[in-house]
């Protein structure tokens, strides 16, 4: 039956995936841990399976998260499965920054006021500028413009173990539906990223949602022994990452689509604008951007990767 269980929730997530997001977000609006249950699947596969990969992809244990954003990670998760940066997170900026002229981007500037036609930053006094679109996390941008909502935040730990004997489990991410310890998923992500892992030897990074124990490091190293069916007593712990703030918290009802343009030339995007993911952030970013460029007069192609107009499409 447990065949019957994996092949009726592959049918489930292949269904998704086609579903139109229109109708997603037309479905009743409930935590999502509820809405779980109205389902129709069996309590061992939403338990076994999609509340650990819930809490997973939203960073929720809870589940409080509005229905509707659990439903569209889950039509994500369904269509694409999961990945990581090669290299790491901040390689999505860096590859971005890398498509602009020379010297457009600047790292380590502060910000501390921002106007219409200014921005005044803690290292070289004020620019002037013909529009400001403020892309900080919720937090700073209400700093920023006092106002802005600050919503409440899931915290997230992560912590990375490195060894000499990798663990059997190869690329799988292995979600903890017992929750029999603080880590809720944990990989062998050199298996998957070998740049990330110290030369020749294995990464496991583990994450543990919800405020920490303060017994981190043991309890972690004892769940992770049972998650794993090895002893962990001799990896080394490289590095121990908290977020208190890590991703902004979606409770119903949701605004999926909160304003990104304040003022005309004031702007304001990030994952607390739109969903509370990379994705989110990115696509406010793209309303944010579309704003700017109507309200300077901009015309033309916002994807400087479109093909040039030919003489035979033009
Ligand atoms: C541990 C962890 C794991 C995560 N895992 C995932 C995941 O698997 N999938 C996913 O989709 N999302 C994940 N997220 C969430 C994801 O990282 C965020 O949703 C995303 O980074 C938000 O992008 P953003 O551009 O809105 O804000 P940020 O990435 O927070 O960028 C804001 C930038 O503004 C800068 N800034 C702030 N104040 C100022 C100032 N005064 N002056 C100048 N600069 C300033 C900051 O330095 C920062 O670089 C995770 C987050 C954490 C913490």
């Amino acid at each position: 039956s447990d065949l019957v269980d994996q092949a009726r929730l592959g049918a489930a997530l292949t269904r998704l995936a086609h579903v139109p997001v229109e109708r997603l977000l037309a479905r009743p609006e409930l935590p999502a841990g509820q809405a779980l249950a109205a389902r129709g699947l069996p309590a061992r596969t939403i338990d076994g399976f999609l509340r650990p990969l819930l809490a997973a992809l939203l960073c929720d244990p809870a589940l409080t998260t509005s229905s509707r954003c659990a439903d569209l990670a889950l039509r994500a998760f369904a269509g694409g499965r999961l990945c990581v940066p090669e290299g790491g997170a901040e390689m999505l900026p860096e590859l971005l920054a890398q498509t602009l002229p020379p010297g457009t981007v600047h790292t380590g500037v502060r910000v501390t006021s921002v106007a219409t036609t200014s921005v005044t930053t803690a290292e070289h006094g004020e620019i002037r500028c013909r529009a400001v679109l403020l892309a900080t996390d919720a937090r700073a941008a209400a700093d920023l413009l006092p106002g802005l909502r600050v919503p409440d935040f899931h915290p997230v730990t992560v912590v990375h173990h490195t060894t000499d004997e990798a663990p059997g489990t190869g690329a799988a991410l292995l979600l903890d539906a017992d929750r029999g310890g603080p880590v809720a998923h944990t990989a062998l992500i050199s298996e998957v990223d070998p740049s990330r892992a110290p030369s020749g030897r294995s990464l496991i990074s583990s994450t543990v949602l919800g405020n920490p124990p303060p017994d981190l490091d043991t309890a972690v190293r004892t769940h992770l022994a049972r998650l794993y069916g090895t002893p962990t007593h001799r990896w080394e712990t490289l590095a121990v990452h908290h977020t208190r703030e890590a991703v902004p918290a979606m409770r119903p009802p949701h605004d999926l689509r909160r304003p990104v343009r304040l003022l005309a030339g004031l702007y304001v995007c990030g994952d607390h604008r739109d969903t509370s993911t990379v994705q989110g952030a990115l696509h406010s970013a793209h309303r944010a951007t579309a704003a700017i460029l109507k309200d300077l007069g901009a015309t033309g192609s916002m994807h400087r990767a479109d093909p040039a107009p030919t003489a035979q499409a033009a």
